[in-house]
């Protein structure tokens, strides 16, 4: 036997498959999946690598092909459906096979199990208590209490008795010796999630949310498997939903997936699941200790939990029954992958339903246009939630015109009508939420005599100002020491320009002496819990005001704020990217979304320097569907995604001439190729940041409706930089239907 194995190292070169012979010893304990040693390479060292397959013949000499060494030591093995998973992604998004495979398999190698001592009495109560005796006769205090605790549990945690009753581990070793106890570990998972009691309170579905259950239990007892969009406003009662649809699932001995922004993935979040689930309900975030991740994934590979809550990479949890996926806020930027391979994971959801026979469901209360699209052209169903659960009206929203204010000779980041508001919810001891398009937006330094910015050394990008003096790099993390003169023209007005979430900050402290103001952006969050802590802090009214940029707006309920004034709405509009409509639209609806979720309406003011454009004007009515057909207009008329497909090709080297000839190289090669009909190239251009980390960059785009147009050019223009020596140096990514600009 045969099997074709893909080795462990990142090349071009090497992505494909080798083959060796399986020894018969290990015939049998292999499986797709499986991580071997091999030798490889002229010197034959040994490698580690991935079956993918297996045949009975090999295509050349049997007496020439090597031998697999062995199992790969303390590795895990890959699912099947997995590797699978793994090669449409490869095929889908470029990139080499391993790096698909470690995407889909984001454990490494095994971890040690968590161990827990115990100590356990040996002896019947009657001896023990002649033990006692014994020990209090002779004085021995400590060996008496540790006989004592002994005689109250005949099973106790080694570290807890230990601390409880003040004895040490040769008060232990003693008793031990006399066969009156044993010291025993036993193995633990390691379970990140800490529940707290409680039941789920007895919930009446509202009429919209029976219909939306009602047709996917329908659907699913029928063996249907599909795709829905469920639709509804912030509050309409969709996570409700979806652990209706789960609790089917489950029912069935199935299991399920669901996917949250980490952001959202909060404590309240994972209760309110745990609640419904109990202790079959795990989390993954990037927080997690790899011995945790680890346990996680045998846990859900063993089945003993149903239901996995997580990010991204949750996607990838090794159920063997998978039967459904729900993605929560399934028009989030976050779910497309950064890294190789930029994977989408919308699509990969419904790839990996597909493969596994499972059913997805997207919620979003602002669908992406693909989500949306997809329901209008059959390929998912729409389920739809139009009203709160709670029957609060939706915010009443009001578009303020900045120009205006500047006319007036108001030059404050504040309109009239907003500080108005602010002072009123003050007085009623309600509270306010004030959003910022962006951190440290415009915190940027800039000369008022010749307009110079400073920039990072290393990346195209400003740096920007924080308090105490540093301008920082938000790109790379470079910093240094302010500045006082303009480098450029020696004149002394360089100043910041003040609009980040910390001079929002101060001016409101400023303008409102006593209210109680807390900050949420990247700066005030880095330690381990602090997300958490402000927010409840805000939730349990210790603040009148929350100021803070897009990590404020998503899906936390706080009944006692009524107003939600959203500085330089605009903003994101000007950012150089097809998606910065819709994302202002999402943002917008989600920030009005925050006001008024208690029992007193909310009311949202929205500050703008573009007050008439469509995603605004949108927004203003929480009008998704005028907003829908408006923009995909737009993406029609530019061939962009949904209407048609993009792939970004990006290049980057830390040699500028010789990333300028590679590009227009490959420019030359992507026309030659340009066979299909309809394909249309632009570029290459410099990205809006030209150079990060000293690495500058080109970008490459490719249009056409039919994908699979696009992928057939990759993998042309992966044969032609594979063959060129001249691309050595150059990285390349491929990236479709990018969710960010380059
Ligand atoms: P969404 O996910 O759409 O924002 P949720 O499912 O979080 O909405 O619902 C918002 C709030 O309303 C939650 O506190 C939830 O427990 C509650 N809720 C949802 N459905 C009902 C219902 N049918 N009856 C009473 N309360 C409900
Ligand atoms: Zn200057
Ligand atoms: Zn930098």
């Amino acid at each position: 036997m045969y099997a074709e194995i893909i080795i462990d190292i990142t090349h071009e070169k090497l992505d494909r498959t080798f083959e060796y012979k399986v020894p018969e010893e290990l015939e049998g304990e292999l499986a797709i999946g499986s991580s071997v040693l091999v030798p490889f390479g002229n010197g034959g060292k040994v490698r580690q690598g991935f079956i993918v397959g297996f045949s009975g013949e090999c295509s050349f000499d049997p007496d020439r092909i090597k031998e697999i060494r062995g199992r790969a030591p303390k590795s895990v093995r890959i699912e099947e459906n997995l590797v699978a998973l793994a090669a449409w992604m490869k095929e889908h998004y470029g990139g080499t096979m391993i790096q698909a495979l470690k995407t889909v398999w984001p454990v490494k190698k095994q971890e040690r199990p968590r161990e827990k001592r115990v100590i356990r009495r040996r002896v019947t109560i009657e001896e023990g208590k002649e033990w006692l005796a014994l020990f209090q006769k002779k004085n021995q205090k400590a060996r008496a209490r540790l006989m004592q605790a002994l005689l109250d549990n005949e099973e106790a945690d080694y570290g807890w008795i230990l601390r409880k009753i003040g004895v040490n581990a040769s008060v232990v070793r003693a008793l031990e010796e006399k066969q009156i106890l044993s010291v025993e570990t036993e193995k633990v998972w390691r379970n990140p999630v800490k529940a707290a009691g409680g039941r789920q309170d007895e919930i009446t579905y509202t009429e919209e949310q029976k219909e939306a259950i009602r047709i996917f239990k329908e659907d699913y007892q029928a063996g249907n498997l599909r795709t829905y969009l469920l639709y509804g406003v912030t509050g309409s009662g969709k996570t409700e939903v979806y652990m209706e649809m789960i609790r089917k699932v489950v029912e069935q001995g199935k299991q399920a997936i669901v996917l949250i922004p980490e952001i959202a993935l909060t404590y309240q979040t994972v209760m309110r699941f745990v609640r419904v689930f109990g202790n079959r309900v795990s989390i993954m975030n990037s927080r997690l200790s790899p011995g945790e991740r680890y346990d996680q994934m045998l846990r859900a590979k063993k089945g003993e939990i149903d239901v996995m809550i997580g990010p991204r990479s949750a996607l990838f949890t090794p159920f063997e029954h998978l039967g459904l996926i729900v993605i929560d806020e399934e028009h989030e930027p976050t779910y497309k992958s950064e890294q190789v391979p930029r994977y989408h994971a919308r699509e990969t959801a419904v790839k990996r339903a597909q493969i596994e026979g499972a059913s997805v469901v997207l919620g979003s209360a602002t669908p992406s246009l693909e989500a949306f699209d997809g329901c209008l052209k059959g390929r998912y169903r729409l389920l739809r939630l139009t009203r709160r659960v709670r029957r609060q009206r939706m915010a009443q929203v009001s578009v303020i015109d900045m120009r205006e204010e500047l006319k007036k000779g108001n030059r404050s980041i504040l309109s009239d009508c907003l500080r108005e508001k602010i002072q009123d919810r003050l007085e009623k001891k309600e509270q306010v939420m004030l959003f910022l398009n962006r951190r440290g937006f415009a915190g940027f330094l800039s000369c008022r005599s010749c307009g110079y910015v400073v920039k990072c050394p290393h990346c195209d990008v400003s740096l920007s100002w924080h308090k105490g003096g540093r301008m920082i790099c938000h790109y790379c993390g470079y910093e240094e020491e302010m500045i006082h003169v303009c480098p450029s023209c020696g004149s002394p007005h360089i100043g910041a320009f003040k609009a980040g979430t910390q001079q929002v900050e101060d001016l409101i402290r400023r303008e409102f002496p006593g209210a109680g103001v807390l900050r949420m952006d990247l700066d005030t969050t880095r330690g381990k819990e602090s997300y958490e802590t402000i927010l409840s802090a805000f939730a349990d009214q210790e603040a009148d005001i929350l100021i803070g940029t897009q990590m404020i707006v998503k899906g936390h309920d706080f009944p006692n704020v009524t107003l939600v004034g959203v500085l330089a709405a605009d903003l994101s509009l000007y950012i150089s990217d097809y998606r910065a409509a819709e994302r202002t639209f999402a943002l917008l609806c989600q920030a009005a979304g925050r006001a008024g979720r208690g029992a007193v309406p909310g009311e949202a003011v929205i500050q703008s320097y573009n007050p008439d454009h469509y995603s605004i004007q949108a927004a203003a009515r929480q009008d998704y569907e005028a907003f829908f057909a408006e923009e995909m207009k737009f993406r029609t008329l530019m061939g962009y995604p949904p209407a048609a497909h993009l792939m970004a090709v990006l290049m980057t080297s830390g040699d500028e001439v010789l990333l300028n000839t590679g590009a227009s190289y490959l420019k030359k090669f992507a026309q030659r190729i340009r066979t299909d009909s309809g394909l249309e190239i632009i570029g290459p251009a410099s990205p809006a940041v030209g150079k990060i980390k000293d690495q500058y960059r080109k970008v490459l785009y490719l249009k056409h409706e039919d994908y699979r147009v696009l992928t057939r050019a990759k993998d042309k223009m992966e044969q032609y930089i594979e063959m060129n020596e001249g691309f050595q140096k150059i990285r390349i990514q491929f990236d479709f239907d990018p969710v960010q600009t380059f």
